[in-house]
């Protein structure tokens, strides 16, 4: 199957070079020429098929062209090694905990596949080895090392800001060793983004190394993310609950939820879907409005979606052929200000007994707000609230646990390389890799 940009100033492209490419040469997005619907006998089977084989075949209907069938298996089994359980919270909302993976967020499931994908387009090609550049302000750092981790012909270097990201997320990333290499650089996020951005504009790299990115718009990290949206409706289907189904979604770039727009697409039933904001609410004024207006972005309790131009809104705009009607009429949204995120996990922790993250208490207070009669919801826990020790723990005046593989992290002792933030620093850095003739 193809893939267009969604700015339509770019030739189409396969898979691969979607893959390889991440963002099209007109700066557009890469689509799927087509969405495949899945027959109904699939959904009849759903509630009885475990998350890897729905998986599975809810793959092959994006790939199932591009990939044998066995590899496809393979790479979908080998990146789905955890759960994503469906909690019921309230008599209507139920939780879909998308952080049972290795470094307790969603991101897992899309930067294992991709890791997998690309390491299989290697192997094909024979290409001796590729280097993934990340630049992170903290998660994406984590979960694509941890997502790429010893998998074979890869080498990832992923730069960091000194001292700006949280020791728990430092931890995720500087702790690996074998194929992933942490650089700490004297600067800021921005000074990191550049850095990676020279590198990939720079000749001489280039026709050295074989260089690639593994950000979040890369097809090969966000169709991925379709997968627990049936997952969820497999698990929704056995607590018997004759509602109609909302999903409600913590988005900052919107990835997540446009996967789910995806899912929708395919023929999962759903009534319709309800994206949550913290202040940064760009997305939600375009729903009021019709006009879109990015802005720099503030920072949040929910700093996951502190972002303040979505890249995905192109996707979405595409998808739905930029009718804002058409928007409107499948897609609610809401917002929360720092007080609120920390009202609604406190009350829920009370009341409910069920300690949300700050991510996922935006996507449960619009459930419990939006909600009609008639409907139940589920809401993406995006992240496990440990993640957020100090916060959740200020809101909650105790002491939350951490779970065992995140403490292992903590244990572990950090590495890096330090940095200036000159390229001509990192790119000393670089040309002492293994490159394509050594
Ligand atoms: C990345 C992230 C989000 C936002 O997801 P998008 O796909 O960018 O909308 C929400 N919550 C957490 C915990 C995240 O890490």
């Amino acid at each position: 199957m193809n893939y267009y940009s969604t700015n339509k100033q770019a030739p189409p492209v396969s898979l691969q070079e979607a893959v390889v490419r991440g963002l099209a040469p007109d700066r557009g997005l890469y689509m799927p020429e087509r969405i495949n619907t899945l027959p109904a006998s699939f959904f009849e089977e759903l509630p009885g098929l475990s998350f890897r084989e729905m998986s599975y075949r809810v793959a092959m209907a994006f790939f199932g062209e591009d990939l044998p069938e066995d590899t496809l298996r393979e790479l979908v089994y080998d990146t789905l090694s955890f759960e994503t359980p469906l909690v019921r919270v309230d008599e209507h909302i139920y939780s879909l905990e998308l952080f049972h993976g290795p470094t307790l967020a969603f991101k897992d499931v899309g930067a294992r596949f991709m890791a997998r994908l690309l390491a299989y387009f290697i192997r094909r090609q024979g290409q001796e080895k590729v280097h993934v550049l990340v630049a992170t302000s903290g998660d994406t750092g984590s979960a694509v090392a941890n997502g790429f981790l010893g998998v074979e012909g890869i080498q990832v270097h992923v730069l960091y800001p000194k001292g700006l990201v949280s020791e728990i997320q430092e931890k995720q990333f500087t702790t690996l060793g074998q194929n992933i290499t942490a650089l700490e650089i004297e600067g800021n996020f921005d000074d990191c983004q550049r850095l990676v951005k020279q590198a990939f504009m720079d000749t001489e790299l280039n026709r050295r190394f074989h260089l690639t990115s593994a950000n979040s718009i890369n097809v090969a990290r966000f169709l991925p993310q379709a997968f627990y949206y049936f997952n969820a409706y497999a698990q929704w289907k056995r607590y018997n609950d004759p509602s109609k189904l909302v999903f409600c979604v913590p988005s900052g770039n919107f990835g997540n939820i446009t996967a789910g727009f995806f899912a929708w697409r395919m023929g999962l039933p759903v009534e319709r879907f309800i994206a949550s904001n913290n202040r940064n609410d760009v997305f939600y004024e375009y729903l009021q409005s019709g006009h879109y207006r990015p802005r720099a972005s503030v920072a949040t309790l929910a700093n996951a979606m502190d972002v303040g131009d979505p890249s995905n809104f192109a996707r979405i705009l595409d998808l739905y052929g930029h009718s804002h009607e058409a928007i409107t009429a499948e897609i609610a949204g809401a917002r929360y200000d720092d007080q609120e995120i920390r009202d609604t996990v406190y009350r829920t922790f009370k009341e409910k007994n069920y300690l949300l993250d700050p991510h996922g208490a935006c996507g449960y207070r619009a459930l419990e707000e939006g909600l009609k009669p008639g409907e139940s919801g589920i809401f993406l826990e995006t992240a496990h609230p440990a993640k957020f020790k100090d916060t959740v723990e200020d809101i909650l005046g105790e002491a939350i646990v951490v779970p065992k593989r995140l403490q292992a992290f903590m244990q572990a002792k950090k590495q890096s390389i330090p940095l200036s933030p000159a390229f001509d620093d990192f790119k000393a850095y670089l040309m002492q890799q293994k490159g394509f003739n050594k």
